[in-house]
């Protein structure tokens, strides 16, 4: 298994990446131009990834083996070969490779936070529409809030810091406003 920290490293190599979500595509779609082939191994048939990353992975012809699973890995020295079952029929496979990219995601850990007596939410942060914890002067923004409809994105965390902020400042000094006003209305 490997991190990929330098696509180059698998120039023409035969590369089986396992996973479902954003990484996985991510990673296929990279090493498409390097490597001699890319195939991609997820569990089910769906995957968790944007659907444009999905459909530029398809575009791409990368082979999408679903239902399956890595089950074996062989090699001597180095890796050779890449074991395959399929979770239904339980046939397998193996597939040459030299390079398998273990895309299976990460496991958020709230760590010292949980002791805080936070709201959790599935190990997030309940928050308000002021990104507002249930603790007095705690706020949150980003991936780890949860509320309903809470979409995970760069753009959506950059906003959720703003209200966070701005809510901030007014239970710091009530008298503060909430809105700050825009830069562009700033007079030199
Ligand atoms: C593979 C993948 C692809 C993605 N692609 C896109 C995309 O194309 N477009 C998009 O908009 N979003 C994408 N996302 C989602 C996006 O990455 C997140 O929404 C965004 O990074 C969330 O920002 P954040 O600051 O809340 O959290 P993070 O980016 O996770 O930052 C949290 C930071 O806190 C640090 N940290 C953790 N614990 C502690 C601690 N105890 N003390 C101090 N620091 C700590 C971490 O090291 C990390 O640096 C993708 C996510 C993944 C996993």
């Amino acid at each position: 298994m490997y991190f990929v920290p330098d696509p180059a490293v698998h120039a023409g190599h035969d590369v089986v990446v396992v996973g479902g979500g954003d990484s996985a595509f991510d990673w296929a779609a990279l090493l498409a131009p390097v490597a001699r082939s890319v195939r991609l191994v997820h569990r089910t048939a769906r995957f968790r990834a944007h659907r444009a990353s999905v459909e530029k992975v398809q575009a791409l012809g990368i082979d999408m083996l679903t239902d399956s699973e890595v089950s074996g890995l062989y090699g001597a020295a180095h890796l050779e070969e890449v074991e395959i079952r399929h979770r239904a029929t339980k046939d397998t496979t193996r597939l040459p490779a030299q390079t398998v990219v273990a895309a299976l995601g990460f496991i958020a850990d709230l760590g010292p936070l949980r002791e805080w007596g936070l709201t959790l939410q599935a190990r997030r942060i309940a928050v308000d529409t002021r990104m507002a914890t249930n603790l007095p002067r705690v706020f949150a923004a980003g991936d780890i809030t949860d509320y309903p409809g809470k979409v995970r994105l760069i753009s959506v965390g950059f906003g959720e810091a703003a209200t966070a902020v701005n809510n901030a400042a007014t239970v710091i000094d009530p008298e503060a406003a909430l809105f700050p006003g825009h830069s562009t209305e700033k007079e030199n």
